[in-house]
């Protein structure tokens, strides 16, 4: 069976090691270099980018997670995730680590100019059985992306949607995985087996 991580700084760690287990995978906290080093895949959880960054510097794994990603890591980032791994963030404080895993710009707080939280239900390319009912926290949007990110979700038109109507908010590019939403707080695992299969073919 896999290892799959979740970085446990901060944020909804439990949420995902309890969908991972649904996967069939070994599911663990990341706090330490040395569990880094053992798993074949790592989901950054949403919560606090800015906060996140922070501890990525006090647990020393930036540079150590900066460098399992060089190498082809598997990585699954959501939310606050989705930022960090993400090359650029607009609205990000300026000493915000990027882990540059993704080339993509994203907005930071993006829904969050209209309302705190917003949902929606998405069509999302690679997992079936119908759409996802995907919950926005204080979340990003992706602002534009390079040639070799695959756009996997787009918010649809609705009259709710205003001006988040159409933008980006679930992508990958090879390993690398990225929704701008919570699917760990609805008790859906498809998003997480989509995951897990990039683990499992690396
Ligand atoms: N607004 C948060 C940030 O900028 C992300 C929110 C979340 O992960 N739910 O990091």
């Amino acid at each position: 069976q896999p290892v799959v991580g979740v970085l446990a700084l901060q944020g909804d760690v439990r949420e995902h090691l309890v969908a991972l287990a649904e996967c069939d995978v070994l599911a663990r906290p990341v706090r330490r270099p040395e569990e880094l080093a053992e798993v074949d895949g790592l989901v950054l959880p949403g919560g606090e980018s800015t906060t996140m960054s922070r501890l990525l510097d006090t647990f020393e794994l930036l540079e150590p997670l900066r460098a399992r990603l060089k190498d082809g890591l598997p990585a699954y980032g959501s939310c606050a995730g989705m930022i960090l791994l993400a090359d650029r963030a607009i609205d990000a404080r300026a000493d915000q680590h990027q882990l540059c895993a993704l080339d993509v710009v994203v907005r930071r707080n993006a829904f969050g100019r209209q309302v705190d939280s917003f949902e929606a239900v998405l069509d999302l390319a690679g997992v079936e059985d119908g759409p996802v009912h995907a919950v926005f926290i204080r979340a990003p949007w992706v602002e534009s992306v390079g040639d070799n990110v695959e756009v996997l979700a787009r918010v649809p038109e609705s009259p709710i949607a205003g001006e988040a109507a159409g933008r980006i908010v679930a992508v990958r590019q090879g390993p690398v995985l990225a929704t701008a939403f919570h699917p760990e707080l609805t008790g859906d695992a498809r998003v997480h087996r989509l995951f897990v299969e990039t683990v499992r073919a690396a």
